[in-house]
């Protein structure tokens, strides 16, 4: 595809968290040097993306998308030329680390659009000494459609998503990983759009444009897809894109098929959200596309479903600081492999319902836990077997080296040990299903044999290769007839140049001489500074021609070293031209396997995937946990993983673990437990590690217990009280009732709901208010399994009207008026809340926690009919001011400003309208207030 197919095909603006500039407008070409000429042309083909426009050793960047680039890359803006009077901006990025550069360009929202020279210089030069050499853009780089090893997590995939939006809510999701070949479909509405967005968590989402730019106020998609883009970046495409018609016959053509019926059985909208992926792809790899495979089809309701905000609470795959370290998926992560290490963050991120298809992970994950000697062997293995998917993928789109392919080499001879190992006879169990297919794969699947690619790639290949194929030296003696041939008039010419260099020495009696190589010089003799001046004298000036003084060296060469340093430049260019011809035939036989290889790949990921999982449960002490359609959740000694990990290493007492039954021991119904305790005591523990156990098993992977019984989960909620999202406006309150009222309006009778610290953002009376009538909800209406963690202990008295609502609580111990925490769940309400005992452990002030008791006794008192607050003297906690003598001027006026600033304050207040303000509004007035406070 040519710039101006680019151009074409990406009229549409893009949305972005930050749009790339135009690159200046240019009014006329007429005062343009040829090769700015070129430039703008190819600029106006990039679309929004800035212009990597390789000149030499470096990518240049020009006028606004140099300003841009210097800025977000911290590097030094120059100028080229003048335009219209004016100096033209200029920057550049060094081709051999463009890729440093181009990662900090993309995580800053940009895309690059690569533009290579597409010619030899020399061939430029013979159409006049003015013509520019051709160039053109050979990739648009954009953050869901990266290749590069350098520029991805190993452990994450980097999924590039579309959305096809239909009638009345409807709406199809495909995606892609081009770094794997990934691909996959479902159905999706305006409702769970960004739920099922959250379990892919793209980097990339492309929708039709008239979703993004439409006049309609608050039109519903609009609205949902700005939401997405607030962490991804957007990019719209025009509708036609988007029809069903084009997706289908993009997929038949990719796929070289007659009809998409062999690969299922798609919706329009599924076609067409496919279409319009495979059409952004073409469009960024410029045509070429990586080695997808057949898409997979979810089918609504096989997943669970964990909206955004419960991912972010129980910190699923990263924590809420961001980063991985602390998360589930790091906690539970043993695998060794990066395709095994993908695979488990997507199982996490997207459990399934369905019994069937758990039981049979957790087949596989019982298979290694009941041979421990196999499941090590089999991790040594593994963990020895490079990425070949993503290998592949960087091969099949033309942008693979030497490496890629020694993966490849590497990968199947791993893949051919694994088979082995799981096809040892003395077998004590039959191999599950899982590993039956997996085992299949590994050898080629569907009678594609992979022992001659092996063996040609091993003939082929030497172990140490470079980066790039271009560099050369990658390909074995013995491989090649032609190659050696050539190599052997490389070699011999070496050994030539080191018979010259005994000559010289002869010839001019220095014994220091040495024949020298720089890329410079080609080949030179050099002698130290003091013998220079023999060579340059007669008779040694016939044969030696002076090239160099150096303080430390002078350089010199000879008719016979020029010419064979000619020929050996010859022999390696030969060489060289040689080797790419049969790196293209490796390729190329790798291609025409790219599918088989590619099973092979996903069937060591689910080797690791299975291995690892058995290797958790021996190191962590994990069960399998009985999976099946009921409605149980048993949980027998539960621990939380991460912060069972956390408390070994900061080598406290050992985590206690904890029975949770959410359902009815005699009539199955479902349980709502209200956990009371101090804060501290491991409420939220308590609540998240029981979520986590379903999120686990459904993954397909033991759990942290001593034995588990759970009822699949349709969906799993967990909120907490009081979170802050004032980048979008919403006050902790709003956002805590948002959620909450999502909770409410969609948890149904299978899914599992934990609530933590529900209504503490409002006064205690609202909060408590709100909290009761969730609980009561909750128990009544959605009739769900769950958890509710609360401080307002008068809920406890919500068991006595409702029949599956327990109490129960986290038992501590006074010692010496401190309160021990025991971490241990109990059954009964707690008997108080022992906040300021915490806030004392705390080191809050003394004064102020002896002013919080005599608070707190006050309150109680008033409760049963005392004095209550009233009694306490206003801000007695704090010191008065000395009086200022009488007539001390100085107190006097002190006395003065004070009042003076107070009355600021007042004022300052009386001006605050709070129902005309937004949460930032309210942030930016406290702040206000407090400098006038802290002036007075
Ligand atoms: P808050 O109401 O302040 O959020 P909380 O009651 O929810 O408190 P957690 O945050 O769950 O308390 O736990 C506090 C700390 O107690 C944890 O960080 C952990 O170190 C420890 N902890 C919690 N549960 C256990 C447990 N079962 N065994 C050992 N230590 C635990």
């Amino acid at each position: 595809m040519t710039a101006q197919n680019v151009q074409n095909a990406n009229t549409a603006a893009t949305h972005e968290k930050k749009a790339a500039p135009s690159g200046g407008v240019i009014a006329s070409k007429s005062a343009l040097t040829p090769m700015m000429a070129q430039y703008l042309d190819i600029k106006a083909g990039a679309g929004d993306a800035l212009l990597f426009y390789r000149m030499g050793d470096f990518y240049e960047l020009f006028f606004d998308d140099a300003v841009e680039a210097a800025a977000t890359l911290d590097i030094t803006l120059t100028k080229r030329g003048k335009h219209g009077g004016e100096d033209i901006p200029m920057c550049g990025v060094p081709w051999h680390s463009h890729e440093s550069y181009l990662a900090r360009l993309i995580k800053a929202g940009f895309k690059v659009a690569i533009c290579e020279q597409t010619e030899d210089p020399a061939e430029a030069k013979k159409r006049g000494s003015k013509s520019v050499v051709k160039r053109e853009i050979v990739r648009v780089v954009t953050p869901g459609t990266l290749t590069e090893e350098t520029l991805l997590d190993a452990h994450q995939n980097n999924y590039l998503v579309a959305l096809a939006i239909g009638a009345r809510g409807a709406a199809s999701l495909a995606w892609a990983d081009v770094s794997t070949g990934e691909l996959g479909v479902r159905q999706t509405s305006i409702d769970h759009f960004l739920t099922d967005l959250a379990a892919l968590s793209p980097s990339e989402l492309v929708a039709p444009e008239s979703s993004i730019y439409t006049d309609e106020e608050d039109h519903p998609w609009s609205e949902k897809i700005a939401e997405a883009g607030e962490k991804i970046a957007v990019t719209a495409r025009p509708d036609g894109e988007f029809a069903p018609r084009q997706g289908e016959r993009r997929l038949t053509e990719m796929f070289e098929i007659a009809t998409l019926d062999g690969f299922g059985d798609f919706a329009p909208g599924e076609r067409g959200a496919l279409g319009a992926l495979l059409s952004y792809v073409a469009l960024t790899q410029v045509g070429k596309a990586p080695a997808f495979r057949a898409p997979r089809r979810t089918e609504t309701g096989h997943l669970m479903a964990i909206d955004e905000a419960t991912r972010a609470s129980l910190e699923i795959l990263g924590t809420q600081q961001g980063g991985q370290s602390g998360s589930l998926f790091s906690a539970v992560n043993q695998t060794v492999t990066g395709p095994g290490a993908r695979l488990l963050a997507s199982r996490l991120a997207a459990p399934l319902v369905d019994p069937i298809q758990i039981n049979a992970r957790l087949d596989a994950v019982d298979y290694f836990f009941g041979g421990s000697a196999r499941c090590d062997d089999v991790r040594a293995v593994l963990s020895e077997t490079p990425d070949m998917a993503r290998a592949l993928s960087r091969l099949t789109l033309g942008r693979g080296g030497p490496r890629d392919l020694q993966a490849i080499r590497d990968g199947l001879i791993s893949a051919q040990k694994l088979s082995v190992l799981i096809a040892d006879a003395g077998e004590t169990m039959a191999a599950p299903t899982a590993i039956e297919a997996a085992r299949g794969a590994l050898v080629g699947a569907r009678g594609d044999d992979f022992s001659a690619l092996l063996q040609r790639l091993r003939e082929a290949l030497l172990d140490e290769a470079p980066l790039l194929a271009r560099d050369g030296g990658f390909i074995a003696k013995g491989f090649d007839p032609g190659l050696d041939n050539v190599c052997v008039l490389r070699d011999e010419s070496r050994r030539l140049i080191a018979g010259m260099e005994a000559d010289y020495k002869d010839l001019t009696g220095v014994k220091s001489l040495k024949v020298k190589h720089n890329n410079v010089l080609g080949y030179f003799v050099e002698t130290p500074p003091t013998q220079g001046d023999r060579l340059m004298a007669a008779p040694l000036n016939e044969t030696f021609i002076h090239r160099q003084t150096l303080a430390s060296a002078v350089r010199f060469t000879t008719t016979s070293l020029a010419d064979l340093d000619a020929k050996i430049a010859r022999a390696r260019d030969e060489a060289l031209a040689r080797e790419l011809e049969i790196f293209g035939a490796l390729v190329a036989a790798v291609s025409a396997q790219s599918e088989a290889i590619a099973a092979a790949a996903d069937a060591i990921a689910a080797l690791d995937i299975a291995a690892a999982g058995a290797h958790l449960a021996r190191v962590e002490n994990h069960v399998r946990p009985i999976v099946d359609d009921s409605r149980a959740f048993h949980i027998e000694a539960g621990r939380h993983p991460v912060v069972e990990q956390a408390v070994r290493r900061s080598g406290g007492a050992a985590f206690i673990a904890n029975d949770c039954a959410l359902t009815d021991a005699a009539d199955g119904a479902a349980l709502l437990l209200l956990v009371t305790g101090p804060n501290m005591a491991g409420k939220s523990t308590f609540l998240r590690q029981n979520a986590l156990m379903a999120i686990l098993a459904q993954a397909g992977l033991f759990v942290p217990a001593a034995a588990a019984h759970i009822g699949v989960a349709d969906r799993v909620f967990s909120r907490v009280g009081a979170s802050d999202d004032l980048a979008r406006g919403r006050s902790t309150f709003m956002v805590e009732m948002v959620e909450t009222a999502a909770i409410l309006h969609q948890a149904s009778e299978r899914s599992l709901v934990i609530l933590d610290e529900i209504g503490r953002g409002t006064s205690t009376y609202d909060g408590m208010s709100i909290a009761w009538a969730t609980a009561e909800h909750l128990h009544s209406v959605n009739r769900c399994r769950g958890l509710f963690a609360t401080h307002y202990h008068e809920l406890t008295q919500l068991s006595e009207t409702m029949p599956r609502l327990k109490n129960v609580s986290m038992r501590v111990r006074e010692w010496k008026g401190d309160v021990v925490f025991l971490h241990e769940v109990i059954e009964g309400p707690a008997d108080r809340s022992y906040g300021v005992a915490v806030a004392r452990l705390a080191g809050l002030p003394a004064p102020v926690v002896k002013r919080a008791s005599d608070v707190l006794k006050l309150l109680e008192e008033s409760r049963r009919g005392g004095p209550g607050v009233d009694a306490l003297p206003l801000f007695a906690a704090r010191e008065k001011p000395a009086a200022a003598a009488p007539g001390d001027e100085a107190g006097r006026d002190d006395g003065d400003k004070q009042d003076g600033e107070g009355a600021a304050l007042i004022d300052a207040l009386a001006d605050l309208d709070p129902d005309a303000m937004s949460p930032r509004d309210a942030l930016d007035a406290l702040y206000r207030l407090k400098s006038l406070s802290e002036t007075s």
